[in-house]
């Protein structure tokens, strides 16, 4: 049988179809200024847990989230007079911002691999802004390609990576930038670079009318999973075991565990499991228990990236 295109020209009909499927919790690739991207409801741990199952990824790196509007960032993340300031002069555009997490912010846990920042940004493409506008919801979006591959500019590319593993393709021609946004974080004390893009650094110091931070290793590029401040439990984790004493969770995988205190996923589903991940973890972590028992998880597809951010939350403190 001939292999149908799942890639589509940009027109009211195929933004409607975009819309209706990330709203159905599927993944859309569609055109931003920087890269094309591998979109999904950043609301849903399950739409998120799709992104990272078609990217293959073997670890969960927090994801950019995208909005049409800056009043839509709003209700998402906490925004001081800073990051306003940047709003006002760099967005719609290349600048991700990372934010605290608004207590009451609707986001997959997920989508930010647990953290309590989220980075965010609006992109200035108008393919992009008018899919997030018609989806009515935040979207979370890497690079659309297979993790390890380069960064798609076009969406022959999209589709030579992802084939039909994603639903919809949008069309909106190359990218104009074709390099990632800049990263900065303002959750800390001092504006942050974490990664160069599209917005330069002496860009945002004029703006700031001061200096900023290079993070990484002096301003290099953080390899992806690399977060020093990737969230990990307080408690005690043990990994590999299948039952828990008495004061202790066990968080289980699969069936066969009835006494669990939690399953990510009782019917064994790996996506289900992503999805959650970080909420259970969270939950677990947290009186009366003490320690919080794991099941084995296999070390196969999304397993690998549930298995690595357990390794990293198991690791002696
Ligand atoms: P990509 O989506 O492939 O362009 O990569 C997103 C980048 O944003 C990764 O390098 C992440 O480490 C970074 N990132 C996303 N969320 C956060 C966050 N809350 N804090 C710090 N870095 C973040
Ligand atoms: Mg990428």
């Amino acid at each position: 049988m001939p292999h149908e295109s799942i890639i589509e020209p940009v027109d009211d009909t195929s933004l409607d179809l975009g819309a209706q499927l990330l709203a159905q919790g599927k993944v859309v690739a569609f055109p931003t200024e920087t890269v094309y991207g591998l979109g999904a409801d950043a609301t849903s741990d399950q739409a998120v847990a799709a992104i990272y199952r078609v990217k293959n990824r073997p670890t969960f790196n927090p994801l950019i989230i995208h909005v049409a509007q800056p009043a839509q960032a709003r209700k998402l993340v906490e925004i001081d007079p800073l990051a306003q300031t940047l709003i006002d002069l760099f967005w719609p555009g290349p600048l991700t911002l990372v934010l605290p997490r608004r207590a009451d912010s609707p986001l997959s846990l997920l989508a930010s691999a647990g953290l309590d920042t989220i980075a965010i940004r609006m992109p200035d493409h108008p393919v992009a802004l008018a899919l997030i506008a018609r989806a009515d919801r935040p979207i979370a979006a890497p690079s659309a390609n297979r993790s390890g591959s380069i960064s798609p500019t076009t969406a022959l590319h999209v589709e030579q990576s992802l084939g039909n593993d994603v639903d919809l393709i949008l069309d909106g021609g190359p990218c104009r930038v074709g390099v990632e946004s800049t990263i900065l974080d303002l959750s800390g004390q001092t504006p942050t670079l974490l990664r160069p893009g599209g917005i330069s650094v002496e860009q945002i110091e004029l703006a700031l009318g001061r200096p900023i931070a290079l993070g990484g290793n002096d301003g290099a590029v953080k390899a992806p999973g690399m977060l020093a401040s990737h969230y990990a439990p307080t408690r005690l984790l043990r990994l590999n075991q299948s039952s828990a004493q008495p004061g202790e969770a066990l968080l289980a995988f699969g069936p066969g565990f009835p006494d669990a205190t939690l399953n990510l996923s009782a019917s064994g589903d790996l996506t289900e499991a992503a999805a959650h991940l970080f909420a259970m973890m969270r939950e677990l972590d947290s009186p009366p228990y003490t320690v919080i028992n794991v099941t084995p998880i296999p070390e196969h597809r999304l397993g690998r990236a549930i298995n690595d951010r357990l390794r990293r939350a198991a690791a002696p403190k």
